[in-house]
């Protein structure tokens, strides 16, 4: 049910081994991706971990050091930006001061010689699917910043490329903004359906859009799979930390006779697991927990502080030096320094290795 005719078969886009380096530094380690057709990957990562030099090198824009794009049948490694079918949108919008919104859209298709009566069409029905039809004689200056970035989403979308490539498109708006941005952009990909890879370091992003997210770290693919299963099953303590809002809860610890302790803490851990590492990190989430009495949950804690939110109430606890985070529902009194105690299902929390940060349960 496809709403538009994007005159192009999706294409699979495949990243083999890439490395690059800079200087000393190696920002993209064999990094190898397979982004299906059709699908909306996200590369998530802090700033500095070579998400946008990844991004780079697929649009050729970088070059590796070793290993290789193919896009659809073809392997773009060493073919010149111009000549790979993909189409770059930044940050920074990168339209055309002096030009119109109708003649930034129509730009790309100008320089390949369309003709003026295709063209007109082409400008129309991309400037439609952003909602910018009726601003078309507009100068960008004349525009707030995310209709500009409407004008640079169209000027991808009329090239009707073989895939897009997205640089944190939405990260110059305001936060109103780029939560009704988002929305347009999940509509723009169910509409088109163009194979995307979209950069972002905001997780909710990579939530809201992604079909799958991967997550990098120092250059390292961390792990790649659905919104659900890096939140639901983090593959370490760096994608757990990374993931939710607030970030999952932490408490260093050692196991001991089949239970996790740590100062204050003593809880069961399955045997079958047949865990034997020593040194662990316990992770929980803040939805996934309750604030009960004290002696009533699986420890005690402390109040710190807690925030309304608005639809929930997030509370900040206390346990020996650790503190941890708990959604509570918006009525929530604030009783600061109270002795309470937490509960949460046992099969809700997770066991990292805490040195190697694996995920152990
Ligand atoms: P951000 O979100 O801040 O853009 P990123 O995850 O996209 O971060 P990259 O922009 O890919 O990260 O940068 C990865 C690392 O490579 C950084 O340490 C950066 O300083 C370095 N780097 C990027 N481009 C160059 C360059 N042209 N020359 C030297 N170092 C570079």
């Amino acid at each position: 049910d496809r709403g538009i005719d994007t005159g192009h078969q999706a294409q699979r886009l495949s990243l083999r081994s890439l490395n690059k380096s800079f200087g000393a530094v190696h920002v993209v380690k064999d990094l190898s991706i397979d982004v299906a057709p059709g699908e909306f990957l996200v590369l998530l990562g802090p700033s500095g971990c070579g998400k946008t030099t990844g991004l780079r090198i697929i649009a050729g824009l970088e070059t590796a050091d070793s290993g290789q794009v193919v896009l659809g049948d073809t392997d773009v490694t060493n073919i010149l930006p111009k000549y790979r079918d993909v189409a770059m949108v930044f940050q920074s919008y990168a339209l055309y001061p002096h030009k119109t919104v109708a003649e930034n859209i129509d730009f790309p298709l100008k320089v390949r010689g369309v003709s003026k009566q295709e063209r007109e069409l082409a400008v129309r029905d991309a400037a439609a699917q952003v909602h910018m039809e009726d601003l078309l004689d507009r100068y960008p200056r004349q525009l707030s910043g995310g209709q500009r970035q409407r004008v640079a989403l169209a000027r991808a979308i009329v090239r009707r490329p073989s895939a897009f490539l997205m640089d944190e498109p939405l990260s110059n708006l305001d936060a109103k903004l780029r939560g009704f941005m988002r929305a347009e952009l999940k509509r723009m990909q169910h509409q088109l359906g163009v194979t995307t890879v979209y950069v972002t370091h905001d997780q909710v992003e990579a939530m809201t859009l992604a079909h799958r997210v991967a997550i990098m770290d120092r250059g390292v693919l961390q792990q790649l799979g659905t919104p659900r299963e890096v939140y639901d099953r983090p593959a370490n303590l760096f994608v757990a930390g990374f993931m939710g809002s607030p970030p999952m809860n932490f408490l260093r610890g050692w196991i001991e006779n089949n239970r996790f302790e740590s100062h204050g803490v003593s809880l069961p851990v399955a045997a079958e697991k047949g865990i034997m590492t020593k040194d662990v990190v316990m992770g929980f989430r803040a939805e996934d927990a309750d604030i009960v009495k004290p002696g009533a949950g699986l420890f005690d804690a402390t109040v710190y502080a807690a925030e309304p939110t608005g639809d929930v109430t997030l509370v900040t606890l206390v346990v020996g030096k650790e503190s941890l985070s708990v959604k509570m529902p918006r009525d929530y009194d604030i009783d600061f320094d109270k002795a309470v105690a937490v509960h949460f299902p046992l099969d809700r929390g997770f066991l990292f290795d805490a040195h190697s940060g694996v995920r152990l349960a």
